[in-house]
């Protein structure tokens, strides 16, 4: 990345709630960048104002005062049905609860976001059946999310949010209701992709651990930036590097099986 762009910027990001009398300074004073292409993690613990900022970051809500130039374009200045254009072209999501629907298989969750764009049914199939393969799971293409685990629903609430090619990625603490194991496996595959694709990824977490993943980590408590970290370029090769190498480990671990 010798060339860094930013993708988003934030200027004085102040967000207060009033409850009553009381005032909640749920982000109080933020500035950041973050580059193209460059995973960043956002990690505090609860109620440090993580979910309030990628709202925010989303055009979900509205910040008290501040800028944030996402692509190029402000989004507090935006109105709602510019935010709602503005996010599906730009803009793919994973939640900690998946959000599947329950009726609809793996194919039929993917495909979804391509309805609204109106794609064409045999290509809204294959382009799902293609990101269901690029996150693993290409034996349970026609699977309900009943009839899989966490982890294989996190992984089809991956592969939903991508499969509109969006230039940003907002998850919020997307492996909460993951165990340890499956939590890394969804880490060291979002980093895997997201690097693949030239995507930019930004995720919320209150796990030191998991946050170590990202290239930047930015570090918030009380509504304030405490700390920005950024890993060098050799780290990051280092580091996609290994992931490389594991990945590929699995696949001849995996291959090894089905042959013995
Ligand atoms: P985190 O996601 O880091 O746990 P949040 O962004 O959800 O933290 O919340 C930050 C602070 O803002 C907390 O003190 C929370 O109680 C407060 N807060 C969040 N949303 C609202 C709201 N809609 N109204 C009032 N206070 C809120
Ligand atoms: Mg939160």
């Amino acid at each position: 990345m010798a060339n860094k762009e930013p993708v988003i910027q934030v200027k004085g990001l102040y967000k207060i709630y009033r409850l009553g009398q009381e005032r909640v300074r749920a982000l109080n004073g933020v500035d950041f960048v973050i580059n193209r292409g460059e995973f960043c993690s956002i990690v505090g613990t609860s109620g440090s104002g993580k979910s309030t900022l990628l709202n925010m970051l989303a055009g979900l809500e509205k910040p008290t005062t501040g800028e944030i130039i996402i692509a190029g374009e402000h989004m507090e200045t935006k109105k709602e049905n510019q935010l709602v254009a503005f996010r599906r072209e730009h803009i793919g999501f994973i939640f900690q609860a998946y959000n599947l629907l329950p009726t609809l298989n793996a194919i039929e969750n993917v495909a979804l976001p391509l309805t609204f764009q109106g794609v064409n049914k045999k290509t809204r199939t294959k382009r799902a059946v293609e990101l269901l393969k690029l996150v693993g799971l290409s034996s349970h293409i026609k699977h309900k999310p009943t009839q899989m685990s966490g982890g294989q629903q996190q992984r089809v609430g991956m592969a939903r949010a991508l499969v509109v090619e969006p230039e940003i990625i907002f998850a919020d603490e997307p492996t909460g209701n993951l165990d340890s194991v499956t939590s890394e496996e969804m880490m060291q595959l979002m980093r895997r992709v997201v690097y693949e694709q030239k995507q930019t990824l930004v995720m919320v977490t209150h796990d030191d651990h998991l946050a170590g993943y990202a290239d930047r980590i930015i570090r918030i408590r009380d509504g304030k930036v405490i700390s920005i970290t950024e890993k060098t370029e050799e780290e990051r090769r280092e580091m996609a590097e290994s992931l490389r190498a594991k990945a590929q480990e699995k696949k001849e671990k995996v291959r090894g099986e089905q042959k013995g």
